[in-house]
């Protein structure tokens, strides 16, 4: 005989509570040893300036291949690696490793951006961390974009101030994910920052919903009233493409441009991110 629904519905949410706490102590227990275990790589998605019509940066993101599990995305494992500080080793590495790829493409014009987590600033490591990768790869500072979130900048006096410290040496600081955190736009007069990354939150639905389409245009007129540059990320479909177009935007960087690009395939991948600028045409709403 079957039992009632409710309780089995109970049931089955325990396991997959479980389930699910089961899987992160798998993996926050692998990821110890990841790198070590060459488990871990960078993908590189390209930022196309639609004006100039190149590719003028890549965004280095990182990808864990686990034996078992397979692909784990970084929304998944980041968050463990800052629990357990692995993240700063990690950071480390991804910092050379971005640095060195850059470096090894036949592109003096193209910059890396590399995503850098609280804990990393946090850390104290990664001014150190950042000129050793510079050194080690001979990339010249102009070429390196850090990326940060909001929050990051709130955080207290030391971490402006190795940021800024950063930015005497020519190194970018792009704030990700803007829009979203919980800062007041009064911060960012004064803080060292020089590029804005429009968080993907406001492309979906944009293409139907006004008040996305008005904040679309806000944060554009707030970079430049503030001399700052703005890269739109998630930009997925053609539709939206032609839409940001439309309004202005420059710097775009989304699937619709180029997937996330393995490193065998950047130096053709970066070329191929500015053609589809040219992909068919499509008429706005
Ligand atoms: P993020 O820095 O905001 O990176 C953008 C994310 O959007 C990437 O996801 C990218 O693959 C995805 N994306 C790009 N274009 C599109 C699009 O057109 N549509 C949609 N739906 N998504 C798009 P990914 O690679 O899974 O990374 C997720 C987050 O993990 C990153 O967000 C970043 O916060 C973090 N992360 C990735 N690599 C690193 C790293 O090396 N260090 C640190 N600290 N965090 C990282
Ligand atoms: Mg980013
Ligand atoms: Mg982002
Ligand atoms: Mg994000």
């Amino acid at each position: 005989s079957a039992r009632r629904s409710g309780a089995g519905s109970v049931h089955r949410y325990d396991d997959a509570l479980r389930a699910e706490q089961d899987r992160r102590g798998v993996l926050r227990a692998d990821l110890d040893g990841a790198l070590e275990r060459g488990e871990l790589r960078l993908v590189f998605q390209p930022v196309v300036d639609a004006v100039l019509q190149r590719t003028v940066s890549i965004e280095a993101l990182l990808r864990w291949r686990h034996p078992v599990l397979g692909e784990v995305s970084p929304m998944e494992f980041v968050p463990l690696a800052e629990e357990s500080a692995l993240i700063v080793g990690i950071g480390r590495w991804v910092l050379l490793e971005a640095c060195r790829t850059a470096a090894s493409l036949d592109d003096a014009e193209l910059a890396v951006a590399v995503n850098v987590s609280a804990h990393q600033v946090r850390s104290g490591d990664l001014v150190p961390d950042v000129l050793a990768a510079l050194e080690d790869s001979g990339l010249s500072p102009a070429r390196l974009l850090v990326e940060i979130t909001e929050s990051v900048l709130l955080d207290d006096a030391h971490v402006v101030e190795d940021l800024g410290v950063l930015r005497r040496i020519g190194v970018r600081i792009a704030v990700d994910d803007f829009g979203t955190g919980w800062s007041s736009l009064a911060y960012l007069v004064g803080m060292p920052v020089d590029v804005l990354k429009m968080d993907q939150y406001f492309l979906s639905g944009v293409e139907h919903d006004p008040s996305r389409r008005a904040m679309c245009r806000a944060v554009l007129q707030l970079g430049t009233s503030l001399g700052l540059p703005v890269i739109v990320e998630g930009v997925t479909t053609p539709a939206t493409l032609a839409l940001l177009r439309d309004m202005g935007h420059r710097y775009l960087q989304g699937f619709q441009l180029s997937r996330p690009l393995e490193a065998d395939a950047l130096a053709a991948g970066v070329r191929l991110a500015a053609g589809a600028l040219h992909g068919p045409e499509v008429v706005t709403p």
